[in-house]
C-alpha cells in the first residue's frame, strides 16, 4: 500500500498483519478520500481525523450504528467523525455477535464448536459433534477432526475410541496409545493409520474393537512402531517403512492382509505371526528376509 497523505499518519503496531488491525488517522484534508472505513482502496479496522488541536483527544459522543457493520462517533469539539467496524462480542452458531461499541448485531454466524468435555456444541444448540474420543489421564475428551493428531504425542497408555466412521486418522501420532475402532470404520484408501512417527522413539500401537461390528483399516502405514492388532480388526494393506517395525498378530482375526515393505532388511521375524503366514506372490511361504519392492500377503 502506498501511503499519499502528507503528513499526520498513524498507523497501529499490527500494520503488517493485515489491514483488518490497522487503526488509521488521517489529516482532515483527506476526508474526501474516505469512503466509510476504506481510505485509497484499503479498507481498515477505523479512520478517524485530528482533532482541532492537531491530536486525537476527541470528545466522542454516542456511536451511531451504519447499518453495514460499522458505526460513527462524531467529537463535539471538532464535529470530525470516527468511523470503525463493529467488534467485540460473540458470535454463536444461533445468534450473530452483538457490537461492544454500539449495541448492534453484526457479522454471521459463528460454525458449530465442539465443546471437548461433551461431544456437543459448546453453544448449546444441541448438535452432536464428536467422532472420536481421548482417554488419558482418567480424563474422556470428545474431538471430531483427527488432524488434531499431526505431530501430537498422546500420554502413555491413552485410548483413542472411534464413535463414527473417520475419513483419516492423521499421522505422526508418538506415544504408546490404543485405537479402540468400536465397531467403526477409518474409510480413507492410502495410508488410513500412520502408526508411529519418523524419530527414534519407542512407540506402540494396539488396534483393538470393542464395538459390534467388525471394524476396517484400508492401509496402515507402519513408520517406527509396535503394532498390535487384535480381533475384528481387517486390514486390507499395510507398508512397513523401519527396519525397527515390529507386527504381532497373535490375536489378530482378518481373513488377508497385502504387505508392502518401503526398505531393505526386514525380516519375517520381526511379526509376531500366531496362525498366520507371509506368502510371496506365487503362494510361497516365506521366512527370513522381506524384499523391498515386493508385494506379500499374510493370511
Ligand atoms: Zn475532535
Ligand atoms: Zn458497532
Ligand atoms: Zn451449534
Amino acid at each position: 500500500m502506498e501511503l499519499l497523505a502528507e503528513e499526520n499518519i498513524t498507523l497501529g503496531k499490527s500494520v503488517f498483519d493485515s489491514p483488518n488491525n490497522i487503526n488509521l488517522i488521517l489529516h482532515s484534508n483527506k476526508a474526501s478520500q474516505v469512503d466509510g472505513t476504506s481510505w485509497n482502496g484499503c479498507t481498515v479496522a477505523s479512520i478517524e481525523y485530528l482533532c482541532s488541536d492537531g491530536t486525537t483527544n476527541h470528545n466522542y459522543g454516542k456511536a451511531v450504528n451504519n447499518g453495514d457493520g460499522t458505526h460513527t462517533q462524531t467529537c463535539s469539539i471538532c464535529s470530525s467523525t470516527k468511523v470503525e467496524r463493529c467488534h467485540g462480542g460473540e458470535a454463536t452458531c444461533q445468534k450473530i455477535a452483538v457490537c461492544a461499541v454500539c449495541g448492534k448485531e453484526y457479522g454471521e454466524l459463528s460454525d458449530h464448536i465442539i465443546d471437548p468435555a461433551t461431544g456437543y456444541c459448546k453453544f448449546g444448540c444441541g448438535k452432536w459433534m464428536a467422532t472420536f474420543t481421548i482417554e488419558q489421564s482418567g480424563t474422556i475428551t470428545y474431538h471430531m477432526n483427527m488432524s488434531i493428531f499431526q505431530n501430537k504425542d498422546l500420554e502413555d497408555g491413552a485410548i483413542v475410541k472411534l464413535l463414527a466412521d473417520e475419513y483419516f486418522f492423521g499421522w505422526g501420532i508418538s506415544g504408546n496409545y490404543t485405537l479402540d475402532m468400536n465397531g467403526y470404520n477409518l474409510t480413507k484408501d492410502r495410508y488410513s493409520l500412520f502408526a508411529g512417527t519418523e524419530p527414534e522413539t519407542e512407540q506402540k500401537l494396539h488396534l483393538k474393537n470393542d464395538g459390534g461390528n467388525r471394524s476396517t483399516i484400508p492401509f496402515i502405514r507402519v513408520n517406527n512402531c509396535t503394532l498390535n492388532i487384535e480381533e475384528k480388526v481387517d486390514v486390507a494393506a499395510m507398508i512397513l517403512f523401519y527396519t525397527s517395525c515390529t507386527v504381532d498378530l497373535s490375536k489378530a482375526d482378518f481373513t488377508t492382509c497385502e504387505l508392502n515393505l518401503n526398505l531393505d532388511g526386514c525380516n519375517t521375524s520381526q511379526f509376531v505371526l500366531g496362525n498366520y503366514a507371509i506368502y510371496d506372490t506365487n503362494g510361497n511361504i516365506v521366512t527370513g528376509e522381506l524384499i523391498k519392492g515386493l508385494t506379500y500377503t499374510i493370511k
